[in-house]
């Protein structure tokens, strides 16, 4: 399903279990997160129904590497993939990035304007992401929600909508 956040920023959320998919438009095509695989064929559909083609996606960014954010990469063949790791190569002057690890270790969340895409750090109505992974740390968690409530912003954009 297709929400529209904003002029250049769209939601896709699925029937399956997956995160949900962000799309920003700005000079280049952007995606936050892929979903699951069993997320797949909505994803590819509501791409379909945005007329946008998978090879025209070039940049992927990933809240972190839970399966179920990450499973669809490869079906953007001409993307490139940040994650925590790499996130300092890439050159967004519109985005700005927020390490908020604890849910797992290398969570990120990315402010774009007034919209925080939250990842599995926080959701909708004071929910939290999990913190009894093996690679969680409640500690740290505590520390990135602290982190994010001095983060100003109008609109959360969570990886899932349950
Ligand atoms: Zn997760």
């Amino acid at each position: 399903m297709i929400n529209k956040i904003k002029e250049n920023v769209w939601q896709l959320h699925f029937k399956e279990f997956g995160s949900c998919v962000y799309l920003i438009k700005l000079k280049e095509l952007i995606l936050i997160d892929t979903s699951s695989k069993e997320c797949r064929n909505e994803l590819l559909s509501d791409l379909k129904e945005l007329k946008i083609k998978p090879e025209e996606i070039k940049i992927i960014i990933l809240t972190h590497d839970h399966y179920d954010h990450i499973e669809n990469n490869n079906l953007f063949t001409q993307a490139k993939i940040y994650s925590k790791r790499k996130i300092g190569q890439l050159n967004i002057p519109e985005f700005k990035f927020i390490n908020a690890p604890g849910h797992s270790k290398e969570d990120i969340c990315i402010l774009y304007r007034n919209i925080l895409f939250s990842g599995d750090v926080i959701f909708h109505n004071g929910y939290i992401g999990r913190t009894d992974f093996p690679e969680s740390n409640p500690k740290k968690m505590q520390e990135s929600l602290e982190k994010l409530k001095k983060i100003k912003f109008e609109i959360l954009c969570p990886g899932h909508l349950f």
